[in-house]
């Protein structure tokens, strides 16, 4: 089954295609949404955003179409960057140095990765809709060289101090925002066959 993956991060596809092989699901393939896929994301909540990037990827292509929208929350900073987390500063090192300086004040260094996703169906209608999470908090310095966007200064809760980013490809599916979502939608996938 094709499905359209309403984004333009080679990051996310490449996980979302590990995740999916992992799971033992080779049916599924996702391809990217056509040139000119640009939605205006002015949603409220991750949920809205996600909404709004599948609907218009399914408006573009009348296929079945899945978007996430993701981000980091931090609890001290009343959920900044939330739905801002990729517009946070200009590059990925000021996002991270401005999270840092920001919380410098605080004791509380708890956060999670949000996903939201969406799924909508070839008449545009929601076929599945839920989120993923995943606890942990923020670093005082950055680690480790893989993933991207706040992986370096996100500590994984029970995996004794390793940063997201020091995680191997695998280790991030198995408990990523972003796999957690997606399996939840490939077991839905599975019994609505
Ligand atoms: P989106 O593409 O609108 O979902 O924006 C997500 C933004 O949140 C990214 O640009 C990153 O800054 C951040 N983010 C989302 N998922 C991750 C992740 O797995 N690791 C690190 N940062 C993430």
């Amino acid at each position: 089954m094709k499905i359209v993956f309403a984004t333009s991060n080679p990051h996310k596809i490449k996980e979302l295609n590990g995740i999916v092989r992992d799971f033992g699901e080779s049916d599924i393939e996702f391809v990217l949404p056509p040139e000119g896929f640009d939605p205006v994301e002015n949603g409220k909540t991750f949920e809205e955003n996600s909404l709004i990037k599948a609907k218009e990827a399914n408006r573009l292509t009348g296929m079945i179409s899945l978007a996430d929208d993701s981000g980091l929350c931090v609890e001290a900073l009343n959920g900044e960057p939330g739905i801002y987390s990729a517009r946070y500063a200009e590059t990925p090192q000021a996002r991270i140095d401005k999270l840092l300086k920001n919380l410098e004040p605080f004791e509380n260094r708890r956060a999670k990765f949000v996903c939201a996703m969406t799924l909508i169906g070839e008449n545009g209608e929601i076929l599945f809709a839920d989120r993923g999470e995943c606890h942990g908090s923020i670093s005082f310095q950055q680690a480790g060289n893989g993933g991207f966007g706040y992986d370096p200064v996100f500590l994984v809760g029970g995996l004794g101090g390793k940063t997201m980013a020091e995680l191997t490809d695998n280790e991030k599916n198995a408990v990523s925002h972003r796999g957690n979502a997606l399996r939840k939608l490939l077991e839905f996938l599975k019994n609505n066959r």
